[in-house]
């Protein structure tokens, strides 16, 4: 167990790595970003911050020689900078994130366990399209296999000849046939050292131009009934991992049962909801997990909760949202608003 009062490394500096870091706090922990951003919004809120870039193998170790435990708050930390780290505690580990930034391995690896997956293949050339295309067929989704999040790199081929103007640049890229899906869920599960995993509420979640927009709990009837098979094979993937802390799978309710489509090493913005909607909050259980203390109770808080995000520039009315009491505003401090960026949330409890 690391006592409340050591350092908590996190690697990365946004949203996810501030609220990472206000539940530490709470317990006690004091924690030291590494990010290369000069304005981590994380370091902000973190009693050290190490800006340099993930290549920079000194600044590396200096920062875990600060820490008693290192997590990650994004997946794309390039795995060949953890070997700087050295000998302190990494959790989840690198073959997890190794697992989880390649789409590619990650529904390989899935797929070996026995969950079901949207056809998919590798494309790295024209042909390997051309191949996919004959053998998984159209509509399909074109992605880069590594670093694509909220939509990005992702191309729609919804008839055959819409793949020519495509100009492939060299990236890997996955093909991956179009699921239909009756609605979107996903498992949140936390993984202690010695292999505990508990689970939060599905959350039924709303994507617009691949960003997540909205998530509600409880789900609909349908993706509850979906729920008992997804979060079995989330599980056979934790434990397969050894996973030590939160992780979310993102699923499909289809007519053939939940379809496997991505999971994320670490804590998810479809389970920022858990902050007041749930006993213990997604974030708090993975501080928990890391430092191996117990995990705390995952049962809701609220008969209902409503995650909604603010994304890009609209003007928000903050004292419209803040004087109803039923919700509870997140901003991440964000300096510049852009289309499409994530600025904060909104969690709605009906109770
Ligand atoms: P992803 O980046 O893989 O999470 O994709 C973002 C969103 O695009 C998902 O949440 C879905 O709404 C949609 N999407 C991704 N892959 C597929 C697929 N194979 N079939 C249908 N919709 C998809």
């Amino acid at each position: 167990m690391i006592p409340p009062g050591e350092t908590i490394g996190i690697l990365g500096g946004g949203q996810l790595g501030r609220m990472l870091a206000v539940a530490a706090a709470r317990l006690g922990y004091r924690c030291h970003v590494f990010a290369p951003e000069a304005d981590s919004i994380a370091a902000e809120v973190c009693a050290a911050h190490t800006r340099a870039p993930w290549t920079d193998t000194q600044a590396l170790a200096a920062f875990a020689a600060d820490c008693a435990v290192v997590t990650y708050e994004w997946e794309n930390v390039p795995v060949g900078s953890l070997k700087a780290l050295g000998g302190v505690p990494l959790y989840p580990g690198a073959h997890a994130l190794e697992v989880a930034q390649d789409r590619l391995s990650e529904k390989q690896f899935v797929t070996q366990l026995g969950g079901r997956t949207a056809p998919f293949m590798a494309v790295d050339t024209p042909e390997d399209l051309d191949e996919a295309l004959t053998v998984i067929g159209s509509p399909g989704i074109l992605k880069t296999r590594r670093e694509g999040y909220d939509g990005k790199g992702q191309y729609r081929i919804m008839y055959d000849h819409e793949a020519e103007g495509i100009a492939l640049t060299g990236q890997a890229m996955i093909f991956e046939g179009f699921v239909h899906f009756s609605a979107e869920f996903s498992v949140i599960l936390a993984r202690a050292q010695d292999g505990t995993c508990v689970f939060w509420d599905s959350a039924e979640n709303v994507h617009e131009h691949g960003i997540l927009t909205r998530s509600t709990v409880p789900a609909s009837a349908a993706v509850q009934a979906q729920v008992a098979e997804a979060r079995a094979l989330a599980k056979q993937v934790a434990d397969a991992l050894g996973y030590v802390g939160v992780a979310a799978f993102e699923f499909f309710a289809t007519e053939d049962g939940p379809v496997f489509n991505e999971m994320a090493p670490r804590v998810h913005n479809s389970g920022h909801w858990t902050i007041e909607g749930a006993l213990t909050s997604q974030f708090e259980n993975h501080i928990r997990a890391i430092c191996g203390l117990p995990l705390g109770d995952t049962r809701l808080a609220a008969t209902a909760v409503e995650m909604r995000n603010i994304v890009g520039e609209a003007a928000e009315d903050w004292s419209g949202i803040l004087s109803d009491p039923a919700n509870h505003l997140h901003l991440y401090g964000k300096a510049a608003a852009r289309p499409g960026r994530k600025m904060g949330h909104v969690t709605r409890l009906v109770l």
